[in-house]
């Protein structure tokens, strides 16, 4: 009961701050005794400090208490099919140090061995605190069961990877293992795009498509964390093989593999980076990714009739080429959706460009970390 109440504590000021003891007590429902002491053990183990005293309507001015998010760091790692992202944040998702690394085509043990490099460099470059690293977040592109165990991630060729279980051989902290297009839709909401929306579709447009779902502000899973697979809906009947096994899926025609997989009869071995530059000057290019955003469009139709959300946010790295397959995705949507879906529906690119998933997964690190009440 005692940890439970204090946990109320750390998060009314963590929401709240600056605010007084007085004003705790008030929001909390708890007695001023109880929030006092609780307050004095939260400063003594640093995870708030009290500043100068606050405004106050007449009378002695009460001093105000702040949320310490200096007090540990977090670790966020993003693995794609052909990047690796990795930052260190403090509590309050803030990056403080990051390492970006390209890849392309690594054997599986070349890809854990990378893995477990850059998160040695990590906490090599995370600040010196009261609890250091208070956490691993890694997010995958495939599915993910509630062990953190990668069950499936085709883009990958990666399957039934118990990753904590190899991570755990190197390294003594909380681990957390998401799905991608989860932790970039979490990410989203907490820190970008989506922070004053409720009910967010959030599609991570990489190599492959995933989709993140937020329903009344909370991550949505489905009964084993299997949901938001809608990168391998079926959108044309007997369409393009896809490296699910199934064939006509929606991220065979509207990811970033479909991009490069078309450009390659006019430019064998172009990067996406390399194809939004060439795009202004050769219409041949500029046509495959409206033809992308077309597509990208279809199945997110699709999602805005199944959930009639309030926000469409797209993200991952198709996000970079934004100002190519912004017109032609709404021009889609507007097509092929009904005026009743479009009514109060926002569509934007997603705000924290290329780090979504990876705050994402550091902020699920950090509310483990805070979740002092649990037993
Ligand atoms: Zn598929």
């Amino acid at each position: 009961m005692k940890k439970k109440n204090k946990e109320i504590v750390l998060r009314t000021i963590i929401s709240n701050a600056p605010i007084s003891r007085a004003d705790i007590a008030q929001h909390s429902g708890l007695n001023k005794a109880t929030v006092s002491s609780l307050v004095n053990e939260l400063i003594e183990e640093e995870f708030i400090y009290e500043s100068g005293p606050g405004e106050s309507s007449g009378g002695r001015r009460p001093v105000m208490l702040l949320f310490n998010k200096k007090a540990g760091y977090s670790i966020g790692l993003d693995i794609g099919v052909n990047y690796i992202l990795g930052i260190v944040t403090d509590l309050e998702g803030n990056v403080v140090y990051e390492q970006h690394q390209s890849i392309h085509n690594l054997s599986f043990d070349e890809m854990i061995h990378l893995t477990i490099e850059m998160i040695k460099n990590l906490i090599e470059h995370t600040p010196q605190s009261r609890y250091g690293v208070i956490g691993i977040g890694i997010g995958v592109p495939g599915i993910v069961d509630k062990n953190g165990k990668v069950l499936l991630a085709p883009n990958l060729k990666w399957s039934h990877v118990d990753l904590p279980d190899i991570l755990h051989r190197e390294f003594d902290y909380p681990i957390i293992i998401e799905n991608e297009a989860n932790a970039g839709a979490y990410g989203e909401i907490r820190f970008g795009a989506g922070v004053n929306c409720n009910n967010v579709i959030y599609v991570s447009a990489g190599i492959g498509i995933g989709v993140g779902i937020i329903l009344k502000g909370e991550l949505y899973k489905g009964i084993n964390g299997y949901s938001g697979e809608s990168g391998h809906m079926t959108i044309v009947v007997d369409g393009e093989k896809c490296r699910c096994g199934n064939s006509g899926c929606w991220e065979a025609y509207a990811s970033e593999h479909a991009l490069l997989n078309q450009a390659k009869h006019i430019l064998p071995g172009a990067t996406l980076e390399e194809l939004i530059e060439i795009a202004e000057e050769n219409k041949n290019v500029k046509e495959i990714f409206n033809e992308i955003g077309s597509y990208l469009g279809i199945g997110i139709s699709n999602l805005i009739k199944t959930f009639n959300p309030q926000q469409i946010i797209i993200g991952n790295r198709l996000a970079k080429a934004k100002h190519l397959i912004e017109q032609p995705t709404i021009k889609s949507i507007n097509k092929h959706t009904l005026d009743f879906h479009q009514k109060d529906l926002q569509i934007n690119f997603s705000k924290l460009s290329i780090y979504s998933a990876a705050l994402g997964v550091s902020a699920f690190a950090i509310e483990n970390f805070l979740s002092i009440g649990k037993d």
